[in-house]
């Protein structure tokens, strides 16, 4: 009971951080002209980003001397951007060992969505990036049409760098079960097909279809171009079919701080949460990445 109060809350975009945070976060404002608070990293907002960026005031208290205290501050869900902005990073060497998690202290967070069974929920990945500035890296496994019908879309955003292809292979196997040449052939028709329809190279980056990964794998991966394997650490758990409250509480529990989440673009419940899960990384202050964002390749 408690706990579907406590999703109820998250769905209404009312779990906020408590005034303390919230006095912080005015005095942080203040002083670097309403950037996010939940990124200090940032530089000068990018690209379109900026323009369409946060709806803060137009009359800066920068020059005034001293602002007057903000008698009531505004509500967190009101006090933060609409968008994401792009994370300005010192990007780290790939460790080439399996990733599952982002290295060092942070805010970051590393989504990730797999497979593409659904045409409609890549598409509506796809714009959820387009509207928020949602940052996320897909593993594409290319015996799904849907990556051709939503390339036009996504183009822009792969060429932007917002969005990251990474390998998912062709037809989704089991890779431990198969000989060096047909790994290599799973792995080089996945990226000769994003290469040839984003014109961008997936490689080193490939997830294992079930996070099946062993040593010959790695081996007939690593041959080819293909040096860094991407695991998790944390699911929305809907490479089938779940309910909305679940992919919200599993988001609860997973979207942590230098977190590599797992999702699919396989069934719609995840795309009707989607206001719900932007929100939650606001109010948890994570900045949303890709891992080209974070890695050096
Ligand atoms: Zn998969």
């Amino acid at each position: 009971m408690d706990r579907r109060r406590f999703l109820t809350r998250v769905a209404l975009g009312v779990l906020g951080l408590g005034l303390g945070a919230g006095a912080v976060a005015a005095g942080d404002a203040v002083a670097s002209g309403f950037r996010p608070t939940f990124a200090p990293t940032f530089g000068p907002a990018g690209g379109s980003a900026g323009s369409g960026g946060p709806a803060g005031p137009t009359t800066s208290p920068r020059g005034l001397g001293h602002p007057r205290p903000e008698p009531h501050p505004m509500p967190v869900a009101q006090r933060l951007p609409p968008y994401f902005e792009p994370p300005h990073l010192t990007r780290v060497r790939l460790p080439g060992a399996t990733l599952s998690s982002l290295p060092g202290p942070g805010n970051l967070l590393a989504l990730t969505v797999d497979d593409g069974a659904s045409s409609e929920v890549v598409g509506a990945y796809t714009e959820l990036c387009r509207r928020t500035g949602m940052r996320l890296t897909f593993f594409v496994t290319t015996k799904f049409a849907s990556w051709t019908e939503n390339a036009a879309a996504m183009r822009p955003l792969v060429e932007s760098g917002q969005l990251q292809l990474g390998n998912h292979t062709m037809s989704h196997p089991d890779l431990t079960k198969l000989s060096t040449g047909a790994i290599q052939a799973e792995l080089a028709g996945c990226g000769d097909f994003i290469r040839s329809t984003f014109g961008v190279d997936a490689a080193p980056y490939f997830r294992p279809p079930y996070g099946y990964l062993n040593a010959h794998v790695q081996s007939a991966a690593r041959d080819i171009g293909y040096h860094q394997p991407v695991l998790w650490y944390g699911t929305l758990s809907d490479s089938g079919r779940i309910t909305e409250a679940q992919v919200l509480d599993f988001a609860q529990t997973w979207f942590l701080a230098q977190h590599i989440v797992i999702g699919h673009a396989n069934y719609d419940p995840v795309t009707h949460v989607f206001d719900q899960l932007t929100e939650l990384i606001r109010d948890r202050q994570l900045q949303p990445v890709t891992l080209n964002d974070v890695f050096s390749r």
